[in-house]
């Protein structure tokens, strides 16, 4: 069978302590499959006989983080580790997650409640892989392919939908032809929470193949949140592989700017993708000028994300003169000005003139960033303000 080494430290003491207890433990799932493929693992899965509450007991430092379903969760350099009792769920009547779980099962019925055979392999203290259901000639063939009948499995749980095709996604695996048929007649997902699909749309955004998010269309699986949007989403590849811009690229596609925050994504990349679409409307900056105006106005979120939708759309030219706007550092704010607030008050402005006199000097060096230096900015106070007796 094979081997792979090395396990991150973290992650075989954990196992090794388990044992030392008189425990089974196992890694499994996503971090044995990206071990195996080569890839840096984000998290850890750690299976095993012992109940939460002895796990709790072994490591002080465990967090309980899913008691129901038996996870507690160790925090660890190499990544969280979740460590789940081995579990058999029962029964799914509300197509998201199950009516209940039993623990006391073997670690081979553990490894059948996974979604897809290559997430379903687990570690042997010896280093062997424990493999009952062929994940490794799928990981070599590169094959994305269901534990059990994918029909069931992703009426069981609709998450799996959209699992599905982030790992295609992300690996850049095939869809077996079994998967492919069940997708083409996917279940609704409307019983799923709003942020649990939208973590899967941003992975696969920000996979290596973007452009899978148009089978997510294609295949209506956003419809409860989207309504019916399609789009050709392959111009999403050409831009940096991070949410917001990935993001504002798919909100432009469909012409959506609510996109994100209807998916329930952070504030900071809803707020940016929806004024992103708005300046994106009102017609964007075309030279270095005009982005600084607009950089101080709505901020670099707010523009960056235009400009990739610009980009999405075809027109590249936004985002180039944006970012030389950005890489000459112009003073977009107030507070940059070569006049602090405090020499304005030492110049003899008080109270509400400081605030005027700075948005006016603001103005001018949004203008002429070369002529925010004090003594510019000085002379055109003289002008804007001048003093009784000048
Ligand atoms: P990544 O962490 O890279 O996003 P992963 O495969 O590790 O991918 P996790 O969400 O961390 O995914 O889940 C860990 C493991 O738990 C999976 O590999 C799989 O074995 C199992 N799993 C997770 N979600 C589901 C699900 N909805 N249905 C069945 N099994 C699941
Ligand atoms: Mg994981």
């Amino acid at each position: 069978m094979r081997k792979i080494s090395p396990l991150p430290g973290p992650v075989a003491e954990c196992c090794a302590a388990l044992r030392r207890a008189g425990f089974s433990a196992y890694p499994v799932g996503g971090g044995v499959r990206d071990l195996l493929l080569g890839r840096i693992p984000q998290d850890w899965d750690v299976a095993t006989s012992a109940l939460p509450d002895q796990v709790l007991a072994l490591f002080p430092g465990a967090a309980p983080t899913g008691l129901p379903h038996g996870t507690v969760t160790l925090p660890a350099d190499s990544g969280p580790i979740e460590v789940t009792t081995f579990r058999r769920e029962m029964g799914y009547s509300d197509g998201r997650r199950p009516d209940g779980v039993s623990f006391g099962v073997s670690l081979e019925e553990d490894l059948a409640r996974r979604d897809f055979t290559v997430n379903a392999m687990a570690l042997a203290p010896d280093g062997s892989v424990i493999d009952p259901f062929g994940g490794l000639g799928d990981l070599e063939a590169g094959v994305l392919r269901c534990v059990g009948d994918p029909v069931q499995r992703f009426s069981e749980d609709r998450l799996r939908l959209f699992r599905a095709l982030r790992f295609a996604a992300q690996l850049g695996f095939a869809l077996d032809a079994s998967v492919a048929e069940a997708l083409a007649r996917a279940p609704s997902t409307a019983p799923l929470a709003a942020e649990r699909v939208g973590a899967e749309v941003e992975k696969t955004l920000c996979s290596p193949r973007p452009a899978w998010v148009g089978e997510m269309l294609r295949l209506g699986l956003l419809i409860p949140w989207l309504g019916d949007a399609r789009a050709d989403t392959a111009p999403l590849a050409a831009l940096p592989a991070q949410p917001l811009p990935r993001w504002a690229g798919l909100a432009a596609l469909v012409d959506n700017g609510a996109l994100p925050e209807k998916l329930r994504r952070p504030g900071a990349v809803s707020r940016a993708v929806a004024a992103g679409l708005d300046l994106l409307h009102a017609g964007l900056p075309e030279d270095e000028r005009q982005w600084r105006h607009a950089l101080a106005r709505h901020g670099p979120d707010c523009c960056r994300s235009a400009a990739s939708m610009a980009m999405a759309l075809g027109d590249e030219e936004p985002g180039h003169v944006l970012e030389s706007t950005l890489a000459a550092h112009p003073c977009l704010t107030a507070k940059n000005l070569a006049l602090s607030g405090g020499d304005l008050a030492a110049l003899g402005l008080s109270g509400p003139d400081i605030g005027k006199a700075q948005a006016r000097l603001l103005e001018y060096v949004l203008d002429r960033p070369e002529d925010n230096h004090q003594e510019v900015l000085r002379a055109l106070l003289d002008r804007l303000f001048p003093q009784d007796g000048d």
